[in-house]
């Protein structure tokens, strides 16, 4: 698959990449050798961008999906990898990097992002992170560093922080879970803040294109769509053979304009025999889908709801499940 430099970076990306998220605990919940069957076969087939995160628990599919690829750096086989950390402090970040570095096996992370940026005080509070992002790249360990964010003000905000070499955006054609400030934005005003971030040289790669499953009927005009903003890349949230080869299909022109997926997708519940109340996930929850019920017990607004998981951990008594 022909690769396209990312932004101002000497990264070379695949325009499509896997989301390793969809594999993980949050999720699809697969094995071990399931879990890195996808990750390899996305591989194989000549996908060369993956994404990760501390927070997704997926390393170990992707040290055993690479085990026999030379990961150190510079080796010309090696995948480029993003991945992400939730913290705030300096040391938190640093852990986070060697903790990557040694569950991959290797001495070099090529993107690695500030996770899950909200508003303004949320940038402020993680300047700790992001000055170990900036020392860590100084050293040479990590390639490129960014944010990963559902907000176009931070989106907006990053096209001048000169600093700042890639923006992990969420944009879909219908603005699924796209927020500004603490209400919802639009897609083209997220369009319009990426256009900023690409004008600014930064590399720009794109999340939850068929917001979470939502769009997924409209398979092609939801890719198209985001394509058409200009990023550089778009990664996909895949647990399935065959759904790495349909991507494929698209980004090398060759799936029939007719494809209409299977949209039967999984759903996030919440036990209400199990929930009890303690909000964890209404605070966790990046989309504000989730709301108290007359019960005082969290549900699920599906009107929102990205499927994106990340509820289901902060869960003292495992309530929140997926099926
Ligand atoms: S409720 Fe929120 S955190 Fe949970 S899966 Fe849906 S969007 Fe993600
Ligand atoms: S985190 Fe679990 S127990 Fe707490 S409100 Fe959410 S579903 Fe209920």
């Amino acid at each position: 698959m022909k690769k396209v430099r990312l932004g101002s970076t000497d990264i070379e990306v695949t325009p499509i990449g896997l989301g390793v998220l969809t594999i993980g605990n949050t999720q699809l919940d697969l094995d071990l050798e399931a879990g890195a069957d996808i990750v390899r076969y996305a591989y194989d087939r000549g996908i060369r961008f993956f994404d990760t995160a501390q927070y997704y628990k997926t390393y170990s599919y992707m040290r055993q999906a690479f085990k026999d690829i030379d990961m150190s750096k510079g080796s010309p086989d090696r995948p480029v990898i993003a991945s992400k950390c939730l913290d705030c402090s300096y040391e938190e970040m640093e852990y986070a990097i060697n903790e990557c570095l040694k569950e991959l096996e290797t001495d070099y992370i090529d993107i690695f992002l500030l996770h899950e940026v909200r508003e303004d005080p949320d940038w402020d509070m993680r300047r700790g992170a992001w000055e170990c992002l900036k020392d860590y790249k100084e050293k040479g360990v990590v390639g490129a560093i960014g944010v990963s964010t559902h907000h176009l003000d931070v989106v907006q905000k990053m096209a001048s922080v000169p600093q700042c070499d890639v923006v992990f955006p969420l944009i879909n054609y219908a603005g699924l879970g796209i927020r500004k400030g603490n209400g919802p934005g639009t897609a083209e005003e997220m369009a319009k803040a990426i256009s900023d971030c690409l004008s600014a040289g930064q590399g720009v790669f794109a999340m939850k294109a068929f917001g979470g499953g939502n769009l997924s009927e409209n398979y092609i005009k939801a890719l198209d769509y985001v394509k058409s903003t200009g990023v550089h890349s778009i990664m996909v949230g895949m647990g399935k053979r065959e759904e790495v080869d349909r991507l494929i299909d698209y980004a090398e022109g060759r799936l029939d304009p007719a494809y209409r997926p299977d949209v039967s997708h999984k759903r996030i519940h919440v036990d209400q025999g199990d929930c009890e109340g303690c909000g964890n996930c209404i605070t966790r929850c990046p989309n504000k889908a989730i709301f108290r019920n007359g019960s005082g017990l969290a549900d699920i607004d599906y009107d929102k709801c990205l499927t994106c998981g990340y509820c289901a951990p902060v869960c003292p008594v495992r309530a929140i499940i997926m099926w």
